[in-house]
């Protein structure tokens, strides 16, 4: 299962503190351009932050 937190413009920095702290490593940091919206508010998400290796 991958891990995958989407934000936007104003929550990335909170996306990769709660990516480092849950997965302990560095996400890969990817546009998005389809319609999500950011797991921090209810703004469009800009960005998705994935972690590239499997979760257990
Ligand atoms: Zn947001």
């Amino acid at each position: 299962m991958k891990k995958a937190i989407y934000c936007c413009e104003e929550h990335v920095d909170m996306a990769f503190d709660d990516f480092l702290l849950e997965i302990e490593e560095t996400p890969d940091l990817m546009k998005v351009d389809k319609d999500t919206s950011c797991d921090y508010c209810s703004e469009k998400a800009l960005y998705c932050l994935e972690s590239n290796f499997s979760i257990e």
